[in-house]
């Protein structure tokens, strides 16, 4: 009898999904393992709301490989030992999984390598699980990765795509093989109230209802903060229960100017995980470097507080930071605008609102995560370092009627219109009535302190 393992990480699907593909058809059993690592807890990935979610996808994986014939294995432990443990006992001969990013999961796979090379069983890692592109498939003359997004995309969008995979539609897993019990969803503590639900069977529904209308809505509508016309598809694409790379084909073949603009954005989710690949410190550590810029002290620690909880006095920002708080989730035109007001206007070091971000979104990736924040604090690959978001004027412009506002700052509900959006402009007992800061800082003032702590242009 041979046996493949598959080991699954964060590509929680059966759906185009080459690891497991391979492995049916090069095996007459397989065991698709799911590892809960105390190691990848440590890294900070273990926040209540990627675990429920992780719990949905896990329960989801579970019942599409039941209803193939097979069923997940979820082991807690040390990966490696573990998937060793398992293919040993099982007598596999070859282990199966997506290619990796992060510098974790680099150093995961060659310890793998290494510990069931010992055994005389072949691990293959698979590209084109986590991104529709390989990172390091394209890179420009002389370089290790693309620094700049646009000669990126004219690449990215020239290459060839494979069509999907259909899900295998049987296999078989050996009996003697113990699980723990699939984790619960009920089980996590301190969830956001508004967290969406997970798994794969979820992810290709939302595909499926965002491709038949909305998206041909989406290059007109996509910064819309009230309208919420955005695809909410990025939790599912970072636990892997949708495969970019299917959605990539599949907008492709509905086509339009709203596909257009929909796979140009995961193209971005491309961009920043070739940089990361390449240069996995900038996971922590300033891609480019600037020295000097960021405020510290007992100020600074509170105006981070403030901002964390939504109270900064700037209601646009404030909606966004109350929208992440429930949902787990923020819309991008939020996620932009809160990151520059953090790092540029309170001039607070990127990383200290990347970890608060990482601690509560649902599809709170490393890559996406962490070189998104340092494109907008100006030490990632912005072209355009300097700029700083007006958070008035993008108020006024991605949430002309204040709908967004009102809806996530309660206390500005009474206010009617753009005013929304400027309660400081109220007369004197108006304003006192409201329970609602006054700015930390004046956007001006900002600016000069900005321009000051970053030098030069
Ligand atoms: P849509 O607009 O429908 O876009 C479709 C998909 O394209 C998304 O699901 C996502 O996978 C990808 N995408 C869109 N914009 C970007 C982008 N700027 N960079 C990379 N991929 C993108 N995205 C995450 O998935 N995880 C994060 O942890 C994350 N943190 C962010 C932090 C900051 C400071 C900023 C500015 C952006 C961050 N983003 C992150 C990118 C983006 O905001 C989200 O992907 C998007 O808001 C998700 O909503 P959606 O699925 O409705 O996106």
């Amino acid at each position: 009898m041979t046996v493949s393992v598959v080991l699954y990480t964060s590509d929680l699907r059966v759906h185009d999904h080459p690891p497991l593909r391979a492995a049916v058809q090069g095996a007459e059993e397989v065991v698709p393992v799911f590892v809960r690592d105390p190691a990848v807890d440590r890294t900070g990935f273990a926040a209540p709301n990627r675990l429920a979610f992780l719990a949905d996808c896990l329960e989801d994986l579970d019942r599409a490989l039941r209803e193939r014939g097979g069923r997940l294995v979820v082991r807690d432990g040390d990966t490696v030992a573990e998937v060793r443990a398992l293919a040993r006992q099982t007598g596999a001969d070859e282990v199966h999984v997506a290619a990796g990013v992060t510098a974790f999961a680099r150093r995961r796979e060659a310890r793998l390598r290494e510990a069931l090379e010992e055994d005389g069983c072949r691990l293959y890692v698979h590209d084109g699980v986590v991104t529709v592109v390989p990172p390091g498939d394209i890179v420009p003359r002389g370089s290790d990765h693309f620094a700049v997004f646009t000669p990126y995309h004219r690449r990215w969008a020239a290459q060839p795509l494979r069509a999907p995979f259909a899900a295998p539609r049987r296999l078989r897993v050996p009996s003697d093989v113990r699980s723990e019990p699939v984790p619960r969803r009920s089980a996590v503590a301190g969830v956001s109230p508004g967290l969406p639900a997970g798994g794969e069977s979820e992810a290709r529904e939302r595909l499926a209802s965002w491709l038949a209308g909305p998206l041909d809505a989406y290059e007109d509508r996509h910064d819309d903060l009230a309208g919420d016309a955005t695809s909410r598809l990025s939790p599912h694409l970072h636990f892997g229960t949708l495969s970019a790379a299917e959605a990539v084909h599949r907008a492709r073949r509905r086509g339009g100017a709203g596909a257009d603009a929909f796979v140009r954005q995961l193209c971005w989710r491309d961009f920043h995980h070739q940089v990361l690949a390449a240069r996995p410190r900038a996971a922590g550590s300033d891609y480019r470097s600037r020295p000097g810029r960021w405020r510290e002290g007992a100020d600074a620690e509170a105006d981070l507080a403030a901002w964390r909880e939504g109270r900064t006095g700037y209601p646009v920002v404030d909606a966004a930071m109350r929208q992440l708080a429930h949902e787990g989730w923020m819309h991008n035109r939020g996620r932009l605008l809160t990151a520059s007001f953090l790092s540029k206007t309170l001039c607070v070091d990127w990383r200290a609102g990347a970890r608060y971000f990482l601690g509560l979104l649902v599809d709170g990736d490393v890559a996406n995560n962490q070189l998104n924040w340092q494109w907008v604090a100006g030490t990632g690959t912005d072209t355009r370092p300097h700029r700083v978001l007006n958070p008035v004027l993008q108020g006024k412009r991605y949430d002309p009627d204040g709908a967004y506002v009102r809806r996530w700052v309660p206390e500005l509900a009474g206010l009617d219109g753009p005013a929304v959006h400027e309660p400081w402009r109220l007369a004197g007992p108006d304003r006192a009535a409201l329970d609602y800061p006054e700015p930390l800082i004046g956007l001006s003032e900002g600016s000069a302190r900005f321009r000051q702590l970053r030098g030069p242009a």
